[in-house]
């Protein structure tokens, strides 16, 4: 059965389109069939991220009718589709948002998994990606404004029919995540469904056109949105990856420098 997706947030800048490509690209590495469109007609991303900023048909040209949705899907990373949307503000202009409707009802056909990057605030295009999917999945960072702007967004998403499925609180120090989550929890009244800390690798994964998920797989937030995307897809997450000598966690410190206080005596 299909699944679609719509990432949202109220706020601009708190991850939604770094969330999008690369639960998408995971999606697919996990075998899924998986499409990602970037509905962020304004503020078109996606396509900067992956590389495919000169692709010369995108989702403007499919909603200004003149060209077939065919035209405008590229290969991604793992074998993602993507649906690309183009940064001139004339072809942003000529765009119909309601159109992304008959987009929908096309690719659903042909795939498990469809995520839809949307954009920040309550304008019309922002409200579209969040009536169509069968979920949304809010992006929020651990400031007030992020989550007050969360909040109006969700209660937005029920005026228009929609459901919100969770929160991915975004940029998390390490130290309070487990305190961030139940303030997420218990101001938004959505349950928390992931945790990405916060990691320098993200920008760098962006500037080489490529996902962090296949650039920097051992990474602390490519390791966070494997572990959401395989609680999506209802597989168990496993942390297979060694801990780095010499920097692992509270216990195995501990006991190194008991060990080396032991051998001095
Ligand atoms: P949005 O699509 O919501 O506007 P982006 O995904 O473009 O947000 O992210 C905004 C900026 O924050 C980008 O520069 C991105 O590289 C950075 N960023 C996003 N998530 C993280 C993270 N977990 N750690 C560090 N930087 C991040
Ligand atoms: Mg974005």
């Amino acid at each position: 059965m299909v699944r679609v997706y719509t990432i949202a947030s109220g706020k601009g800048g708190t991850g939604k389109t770094t969330v999008s490509v690369n639960l998408g690209t995971m999606l697919a590495q996990l075998g899924k069939e998986t499409y990602l469109m970037d509905a962020d007609i304004g503020m078109a991303n996606v396509g900067l991220i992956l590389g495919l900023q000169d692709a010369p048909v995108t989702l403007h040209e499919v909603l200004a009718g003149k060209n077939t949705i065919d035209e405008g899907i590229y290969n991604g990373p793992a074998g993602l589709k993507v649906i690309p949307s183009g940064i001139s503000l004339q072809g942003f202009q000529q765009a119909d948002p309601d159109k992304i409707r008959d987009v929908l009802s096309e690719i659903v056909k042909r795939c498990d998994y469809l995520l839809i990057d949307a954009p920040a605030g309550i304008s019309k295009d922002g409200v579209v990606p969040l009536a169509v999917a069968d979920e949304v999945i809010l992006v929020v960072n651990p400031e007030l404004s992020s989550i007050v702007d969360a909040l109006k967004t969700k209660i937005l998403t029920e005026v228009v029919g929609g459901h919100v499925l969770g929160t991915i609180v975004n940029r998390v120090d390490a130290e309070t995540s487990e305190a961030v989550s139940a303030k997420m929890e218990k101001v938004l009244g959505v349950k928390v469904i992931g945790i990405i800390p916060e990691d320098p690798n993200v920008r760098k994964a962006a500037a080489g056109r490529s996902p962090i998920v296949t650039r920097y797989p051992d990474s602390a937030a490519s390791k966070a949105i494997k572990k959401i995307a395989s609680e999506l897809i209802g597989v168990a997450y496993k942390d297979d990856t060694p801990p780095a000598k010499g920097r692992g966690g509270f216990i195995e410190r501990f006991s190194n420098a008991l060990f080396k206080k032991k051998a001095k005596n």
